[in-house]
């Protein structure tokens, strides 16, 4: 297991030399520490950073030829796949399965951006049609420069591939600051990128607290562009940072996602994407589909059938076979949303299952998979983002009244709704005000296809071409074709 930082190529300690502690939330026990970086770390990164990109060619080089090293990384995350996924277990609590689902991602985002890469030596350039016929004008994308980074712990690997890919691809050079809490898989990220040869500065892997390092990357003035994925609050305090320095920033910050289902679904399958849709990596999904709204018609039959399966669910720690729930990622986390379960029943919500430490687990921090129901709509837990594998349910009596309830949010991240009948569905799909919304299924993500929130849930889109874009600027070149004098100021 790494724990230096690595900086221009090189592993090194922090400047101050210090530590955090990683923790492995199965069993509350110190796996080993790792390094905290200062600004001085953080400076050291952003220098090597800025004298890739601006001396020593990464933006020069075609696409194709940075393409070999996305391939390459790719091909060193998959060489190591199942080992990494172990580590990410143990660094963050999810099983295993899911480990091993999200590194292979990891991997081929990585291999997906290659080929943008290369398709951006055929179109980095687009010819502007004038009115003026004296004048051509093109457009050109450029690598925006040095791209900050800044990750969650929910899914630490691949968070990770979503912008050092992008950012790699289109040219810019990168500093990432992964989570305090799960920094273990960016640290081998940084070792296939060393092994496979990539140009010293190009990818820097800062480790440290939030309001250190963090803030660090967000304040420094040769940071061009700042990509943020984690809570609202700091969200909103770096793009509010990014506009001293005008600097672009793409934020994505999670929600309160709606899942619509209405009484023509198989009851089955709705359980299922139902469950898909919350207790996938603990609930700690920023499109989480945690606020449930089912026709009123199904609604005892669904919810007697989700209570009796969510009660099925294996909950351990996430090495152990079969095991379909791990517990939180952090003492923190769990403590935090043991709070919400509390408070939301306080606020006259009924515990329909879970909302307790599942029984023989004395260490770890497990939280029984839980069902709200009757959940008042003024409250937190129908409001706010609870981050772990809590659903509130309620019933409704019309596709208004669920359209309605489904976007009286401030969030719009994801959203998604069941139906057999197609036109309802895709009439709900066009009604929700969501950057990412899913019909007859809650959850799946492509590489492919854009990524992002609507509303208070983020600015910009990662994944596809978007995410590509998220790294690049347009330049205008326009070039006076004509012999003929301007003939303004000289006749
Ligand atoms: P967070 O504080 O927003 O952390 C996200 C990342 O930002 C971490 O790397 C964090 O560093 C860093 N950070 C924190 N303060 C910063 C600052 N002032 N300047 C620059 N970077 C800073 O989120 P969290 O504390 O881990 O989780 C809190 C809540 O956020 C969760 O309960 C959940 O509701 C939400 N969340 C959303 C997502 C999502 O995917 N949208 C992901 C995770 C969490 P550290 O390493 O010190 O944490
Ligand atoms: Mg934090």
């Amino acid at each position: 297991m790494r724990n230096e930082l690595y900086i221009d190529g090189q592993w090194v300690k922090p400047v101050k030399g210090g530590t955090c502690d990683v923790i492995n939330p199965a069993t509350e026990e110190l796996i080993q520490t790792i390094s905290a970086a200062t600004a001085e770390d953080v400076d050291i990164a952003v220098k090597a950073a800025r004298r890739a990109f601006d001396r020593d060619g990464w933006p020069k080089l075609t696409g194709a030829q940075r393409a070999k090293y996305l391939r390459a990384i790719a091909d060193g995350i998959r060489a190591r796949q199942s080992e990494i996924a172990k580590l990410e277990v143990l660094d963050n609590g999810k099983p295993f399965p899911e480990a091993d689902w999200d590194i292979a991602d990891a991997a081929g985002c990585f291999d997906f951006y290659a080929g943008l890469a290369e398709e951006l030596d055929k179109n980095a350039e687009e010819v502007i049609a004038l009115a003026d016929d004296r004048f051509t004008s093109k457009a050109v994308k450029e690598p925006i420069g040095v791209a900050g980074a800044i990750i969650p712990w929910n899914y630490p690997l691949l968070m990770a591939a979503w912008k050092v890919a992008p950012a790699l691809a289109a040219g810019c050079t990168v500093v990432l600051k992964p989570a305090e809490q799960t920094s273990l898989t960016a640290l081998e990220l940084a070792a296939v990128a060393d092994e496979i040869g990539l140009p010293a500065g190009v990818l820097n892997i800062v480790t440290g607290a939030g309001l250190v390092a963090g803030q660090a990357i967000v304040d420094h003035k040769g940071v061009d562009k700042l990509a943020f994925t984690g809570s609202g609050p700091v969200g909103s305090k770096i793009m509010a940072a990014a506009a001293r320095d005008i600097k672009r920033v793409s934020l994505e910050l999670g929600g309160k996602s709606p899942f619509v289902v209405f009484d023509d679904v198989d009851i089955e399958q709705a359980v299922e994407w139902i469950m898909f849709g919350i207790f996938w990596n603990q609930g700690q999904v920023c499109s989480a589909t945690s606020r449930v709204l089912v026709h009123e018609a199904i609604y005892e039959a669904l919810l007697a059938r989700l209570i009796e399966e969510t009660e099925k669910i294996t909950i351990g720690n996430g090495m152990d076979d079969g095991v379909l729930l791990g517990p939180l990622v952090s003492k923190r986390q769990h403590e935090q949303v043991v709070a919400a379960i509390e408070g939301a029943s306080k606020a006259g919500a009924i515990v329909a299952c879970g909302g307790t430490r599942p029984e023989g687990f004395d260490k770890g921090y497990y939280l029984r998979p839980t069902i709200l129901t009757d959940v008042p709509l003024d409250s937190d837990a129908w409001v706010e983002e609870i981050f772990g594998p809590v659903v509130c349910v309620k019933p409704f009596k019309t596709e208004e009244e669920a359209i309605d309830l489904a976007n009286d949010s401030r969030f719009g991240l994801a959203a998604a709704v069941m139906s057999k009948d197609d036109i309802r569905a895709e009439r709900v799909a066009a009604a929700f005000r969501a950057g990412i919304v899913w019909i007859n299924c809650s959850q799946p993500t492509f590489t492919e296809a854009p990524w992002g929130g609507y509303k208070e849930s983020g600015i910009g889109r990662e994944l596809g071409r978007w995410g590509l874009e998220n790294y690049l600027e347009t330049k205008q070149i326009t070039k006076y074709v004509t012999d003929k004098p301007w003939g303004w100021y000289i006749k």
